[in-house]
């Protein structure tokens, strides 16, 4: 049998990987000149730069990854054990992440830290609710609006009172096991001082473990190919591409839902359909340099708030990356992001900055992500009838957990259900 996987992102890369060593022919196409999608990374001025995800948890699958990969020599350990702020009304306040800063944060009132406490005996999500309804119903209204509501919404740039539960917050609680109350189940977290896995990148960033995951499985995959089309042929499919055409019995796509889309136009009209009306929200990024040293992992800005950044990271304080912020612009912080020069964003974001630190900072680097984030947004609902035509799989970060972890964990069960139906099982 062979497969063709479309793209070679984190989840091309790991279903490649996942497939060779089950034994399986298998051909990759990324359409980019580089390998690893959104996880890539820059060295610009001296600077590490991600231009995806900043870091990653240490989790047992990733370090057993690293170790085969052998990367261990250029793992670099993070301090998370620091504050998280949002800003609000002109200031920088601590998120509550642990019991201290609950008690001492002033971003919320007596009265707002008070009425969290009545969480467990709330209920859970609600036909339809949206995650702002939610939060507000669970945790009273203070929590959700500054705290809880940007933590969450903020990934996405999406409005929270956009997201429905169902296919956003509450399938993200369901994967963490939390089935019943929230706050119980943070206090039983901490007492029972279950170890969250360290945060980690590479010397030269996380675009480190995208090119190893490549260079592993270099003869099966076709950078700077694109796919431009996919048609069935017979039991199998042919993939085709400008430099011709490559006969597979299964598919697996790991693109956007844009792309696939177009790629699944010639297969089965009703699912590309469906895969077009997933929403996404560009991202812009925006590298500065800056000698603000106050320690912290990043801000929250909240959508309400007049500020164009929705959020930073500070790369210099958590992950020792010297002088180097990231913030991230979205749609619904800045409406105006696709129109101005990257000149232009870069020196306004620097001067947002300013407003948010009180300290000046230099831009580095512009990086846009098009079509960005997904949106999980109501236009999710569309997942309820996205049924893959028979021998093409996905193994997308829009249609299950977009983190990498999780990627990785998709990628191994797509390879399974392969591996599988070439045996008759699982079809
Ligand atoms: C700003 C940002 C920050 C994030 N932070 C974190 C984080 O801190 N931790 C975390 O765990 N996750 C984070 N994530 C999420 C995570 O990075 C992504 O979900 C993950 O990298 C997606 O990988 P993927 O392979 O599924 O998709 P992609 O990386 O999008 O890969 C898809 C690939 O398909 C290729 N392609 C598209 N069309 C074609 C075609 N026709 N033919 C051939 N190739 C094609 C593309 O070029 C691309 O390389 C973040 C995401 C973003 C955007």
């Amino acid at each position: 049998m062979t497969v063709g996987v479309v793209g070679a992102g984190v989840s091309g890369l790991a279903v490649v990987r996942e497939l060779s060593n089950r034994g399986v022919d298998v051909v990759g196409f990324e359409a980019r000149k580089e390998p690893g999608g959104i996880m890539r990374s820059r060295q610009v001025d001296g600077h590490v730069l991600e231009l995806g995800p900043q870091r990653l948890r240490l989790t047992e699958q990733m370090s057993g990854l690293i170790d085969e990969l052998g990367l261990r020599e250029e793992l670099r350990i993070g301090d998370d054990d620091q504050p998280m702020y949002v800003y609000l009304d002109g200031e920088l306040k601590v998120v509550p992440l642990s019991v201290r800063e609950a008690f001492t944060t002033d971003l919320l009132s007596i009265g707002g830290k008070v009425r969290i406490l009545k969480e467990p005996f709330t209920e859970p999500p609600r036909d339809g609710e949206t995650v702002e309804e939610f939060l507000t119903r669970k945790f009273g209204r203070q929590a959700a609006r500054r705290y809880l509501g940007p933590l969450y919404s903020g990934l996405y740039g999406t409005d929270p009172d956009e997201m429905l539960m169902e296919y956003s917050l509450g399938k993200a609680l369901r994967g963490a096991g939390i089935d019943g109350s929230i706050l119980l189940w943070l206090i039983r977290k901490l007492i029972g001082g279950r170890e969250v896995p360290e945060i980690c990148t590479f010397e030269d960033g996380l675009g480190t473990l995208s090119d190893a995951l490549y260079e592993a499985n270099a003869d099966s995959i076709r950078l700077e190919t694109p796919v431009t089309e996919i048609r069935r042929d017979g039991d199998g499919f042919e993939i085709a591409t400008a430099g011709g055409v490559t006969s597979v019995d299964e598919v697996v796509i790991t693109t956007q839902a844009d792309s696939a889309a177009e790629l699944l136009s010639g297969v089965d009209d009703g699912t590309a359909e469906t895969l077009e009306r997933f929403n996404y929200n560009p991202i812009a990024m925006v590298y500065l340099e800056s000698a603000f040293d106050r320690p912290g992992i990043g801000t929250l800005v909240p959508w309400y708030e007049s500020s164009k950044i929705s959020g930073t990271t500070w790369n210099s304080s958590f992950l020792h990356r010297d002088g180097l912020f990231t913030c991230y612009v979205d749609p619904g912080s800045y409406p105006e992001m696709l129109e101005v020069s990257e000149e232009t964003l870069g020196e306004e974001i620097a001067r947002e900055f300013e407003t948010l630190t009180g300290s000046p900072a230099t831009p580095i680097d512009v990086h846009l992500i098009e079509p960005g984030m997904p949106a999980y947004d109501r236009s999710w609902k569309a997942l309820d009838e996205l049924t893959p035509p028979d021998g093409i799989h996905f193994c997308t970060a829009f249609t299950e957990r977009p983190g990498i972890p999780g990627r990785l964990r998709h990628a191994a069960r797509v390879a399974g259900q392969i591996t599988e139906s070439e045996s008759g099982f699982g079809r």
